[in-house]
C-alpha cells in the first residue's frame, strides 16, 4: 500500500492543452498541491493559460522529473470547463 502511494506520488502528471485553455483558474484554485500556474505568454485565445508547474522543484530537474508533488487526483480535470486537462498515472 505505501509502495503503490509513493509509485502513484512519483508518477502522476498532467496536460493541458494550451490553446484551448480559457483561462478561468478553475484548476488552479482547485489542486491541492498548488501544482498549476498561470503562463506568462498568451495562447491563441489571446489569455494567458494555465500550465502544470510539477512542483516547487521542477527548475531543478530534468523535464522528466517534473511530476513533484501531483498525485493524480484529477480534481484539475473535473473541474476544468473545457476537459482539456489530461491526468497521467
Ligand atoms: S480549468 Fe481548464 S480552461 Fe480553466 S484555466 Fe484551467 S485548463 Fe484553462
Ligand atoms: S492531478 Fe491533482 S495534484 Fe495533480 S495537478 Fe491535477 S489537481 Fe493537482
Amino acid at each position: 500500500m505505501i509502495v503503490e502511494t509513493l509509485l502513484v506520488k512519483i508518477m502522476a502528471r498532467i496536460r493541458i492543452n494550451k490553446d484551448r485553455c480559457k483561462g478561468c483558474y478553475l484548476c488552479i484554485v482547485n489542486c491541492p498541491n498548488s501544482l498549476i500556474k498561470i503562463e506568462d505568454e498568451l495562447n491563441v485565445k489571446g489569455v494567458k493559460p494555465a500550465v502544470f508547474s510539477g512542483g516547487k522543484s521542477a527548475r531543478l530537474k530534468s523535464k522528466s522529473e517534473r511530476s513533484d508533488g501531483c498525485t493524480g487526483c484529477a480534481m484539475c480535470a473535473l473541474i476544468c470547463p473545457e476537459c482539456i486537462i489530461e491526468v497521467y498515472k
